[in-house]
């Protein structure tokens, strides 16, 4: 069986504040009214954090582009970036979109950086995204084109379930696909299935399992061989289903920390876990970083240096104990 890999991950949130209202969101408060994350805090976090952990997740709310508090917004983001480098971490930011030079500036700090890009469809703009407007499906399809001329490995994704049809997914997945293969730099897309949480305006059901396995079929038909999928484990509820996802080709169960921010209410399994539920099915598990190997020389040289000293931390645990890892 191939291997299912994972990422032993840590999430900051720099700041729970949106301006965005997508219907479907446990995540937000109203700008204004979330103080944000101050670096002396988020030093208290990873200071005692496993030394198995290598990637910290900056996942924030977004800013307005037109607010006063835009720049001290996205400098904050850098400086998280960067305080998290000097601790020994790879820092990986999803901020929503951003404009190019941001994404330039924050690259610096950042060994791959992510942002869904959810469905193509313009249609949602008038259901669950009609008081969002960073969900512009052009606006985020940009960003996917930035992230490609300026060489940052990147992370996307199909959020499924939130009211769009089967030929919207193709038209989703054709996009990413023709990005790629311009630029070569999207890494893994997840396959994210809509899960009801407490927070949420929005009524909508669960996404059905069996159509999560129909998501992933099409998604390797569609993409190219290179880009890994991904799904979230803990929005995958049965362990047939999980095994079903795999044998339709995720290979990847992402960034695994202790508590899914986006989905508060669907903790994350530990690694111990996720491996004992993936043996059942026969699939070993093992740790990866949260840039994938052929991209290594695409960073700049300090980013380099940080990302060789932990290929040789898993390369000995690996040696230590080959499945499993950690
Ligand atoms: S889903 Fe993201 S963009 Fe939408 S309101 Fe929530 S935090 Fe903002």
């Amino acid at each position: 069986m191939p291997s299912i890999t994972y990422s032993p991950a840590y999430t900051l949130v720099p700041t729970y504040e949106c301006f965005n209202r997508c219907s479907y969101c446990n995540f937000r408060v109203d700008p204004g009214q979330d103080p944000w994350l101050s670096l002396a805090q988020a030093r208290q976090r990873l200071a005692p954090l496993s030394d198995a952990v290598s990637e910290i997740l900056i996942l924030s709310g977004e800013v307005h582009p037109h607010s006063p508090r835009r720049a001290a917004w996205v400098q904050h983001l850098y400086d998280l970036g960067r305080l998290a480098l000097d601790m020994g971490f790879l820092p990986h930011t999803n901020a929503g979109p951003l404009s190019r030079a941001e994404m330039a500036y924050l690259q610096q700090v950042n060994v791959s950086m992510g942002l869904m890009l959810e469905q193509m469809t313009p249609a949602l703009q008038q259901t669950v995204h009609r008081h969002a407007p960073s969900k512009a499906p052009q606006q985020r399809l940009q960003q996917l084109q930035w992230a490609g001329e300026l060489g940052i490995p990147f992370t996307t994704g199909l959020l499924l379930g939130i009211g769009e049809t089967e030929q919207d997914w193709l038209d989703t997945l054709d996009a990413i696909a023709q990005v790629h293969q311009r630029w070569g730099h999207i890494q893994e897309v997840i396959l994210q299935p809509h899960q009801p949480g407490q927070g949420q305006a929005w009524a909508g059901p669960a996404f059905p399992a069996q159509r999560l396995v129909t998501a992933i079929h099409l998604a390797r038909q569609r993409l190219p061989a290179d880009i890994t999928l991904q799904i979230p484990p803990n929005l995958v509820d049965t362990d047939q289903t999980l095994w079903a996802c795999l044998e339709a080709g995720a290979r990847d169960l992402g960034g695994i920390s202790p508590i899914d921010e986006v989905n508060p209410d669907y903790p994350h399994p530990s690694h111990q876990q996720l491996a004992h539920r993936l043996r059942g099915g026969g699939w070993p598990l093992v740790p990866r970083l949260p840039i994938y190997p052929h991209y290594d020389n695409w960073v700049a040289p300090a980013l380099q240096t940080a990302v060789q000293t932990w290929r040789h931390r898993l390369s000995l645990q690996e040696t230590q104990n080959p499945i499993d890892v950690i």
